[in-house]
């Protein structure tokens, strides 16, 4: 079976260790190829043309505070059922696009095929689709990463999203300002309830860096936006520290929760 075959067939399989091989040939015998189906492209982080139809950009009218597509715009009542029932603790949450079809293939590229500069190529999305979450003067903080995971993963998606981020916007950086102190299960199949008593107690803000939140709006930077557990769990945190207000920022999200 010819290598370009396997990688077709692979893009949105789970990798395999064979996969995993042959996107690493791919990546250098080809290395200017589309990073979602590794048909050759004229630049070097660029997706094919068909890919990038296939991205599902986040347009319409959505919830006011979860960022989740809605039919309607009905102002600032547009608010989805679920921040309604249980509203989030961060101010609002935005994404560039839906995590589905080449947009979620791209993200598992890049955290699971080892491709950490295509975080570039997410914080150019993020930072041209949503501006207005980007105020001045805030402190973009990546959604950290336990070390025991960083040294498995190579790299924080997160963090490197946010690097990107911060050189383009012109904000700061604060990596240090919220560890994962607790190493946690991975958050899918587990419940709602599941995933909020999996994080408990699994961020802190460190005693050195608790001035540096006081009165800050803070904008905390992820690849993927799912149930929100996470971010509602760092929120609870940052809050404490006199963060506010807090968005968050990612480059997709999941647009059907339920299905997680
Ligand atoms: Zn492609």
């Amino acid at each position: 079976m010819a290598l370009k075959t396997i990688l077709k067939q692979s893009r949105y399989a789970p990798l395999t260790p064979l996969v995993r091989l042959h996107n690493l040939l791919a990546d250098v015998l080809v290395p200017s190829a589309c990073p979602v189906c590794y048909q050759p492209v004229g630049n070097d982080d660029g997706l094919c043309a068909p890919c990038w139809q296939d991205i599902e950009f986040i347009t319409g009218p959505v919830c006011r505070r979860t960022g989740l597509p809605m039919p309607v715009d009905l102002g600032a009542e547009t608010i989805c059922p679920l921040a309604r029932a249980q509203p989030p603790r961060y101010d609002k949450a935005r994404a560039a696009f839906a995590y589905n079809g080449s947009g979620s293939a791209l993200i598992k590229r890049m955290k699971f095929g080892d491709r950490p500069e295509l975080a570039a190529l997410l914080a150019r999305l993020i930072h041209a689709r949503l501006p207005e979450m980007l105020p001045r003067h805030a402190l973009l903080v990546p959604v950290p990463l336990h070390r025991r995971r960083l040294v498995w993963r190579r790299f924080n998606q997160a963090a490197e999203s946010c690097r990107h981020l911060a050189a383009l916007s012109g904000q700061s950086m604060a990596e240090n300002v919220v560890a994962r102190i607790r190493p946690t299960a991975q958050q899918i199949g587990l419940s709602r309830a599941g995933r909020k008593r999996n994080l408990r107690g699994a961020f802190a803000v460190p005693q050195s860096q608790q001035h540096r939140l006081k009165g800050r709006a803070v904008v905390l930077v992820d690849d993927v936006l799912t149930t929100g557990a996470t971010v509602e769990a760092l929120t609870r945190i940052l809050r404490r520290a006199g963060a506010a207000p807090i968005y968050v920022v990612t480059a997709a999200r999941v647009v059907l929760p339920e299905r997680v």
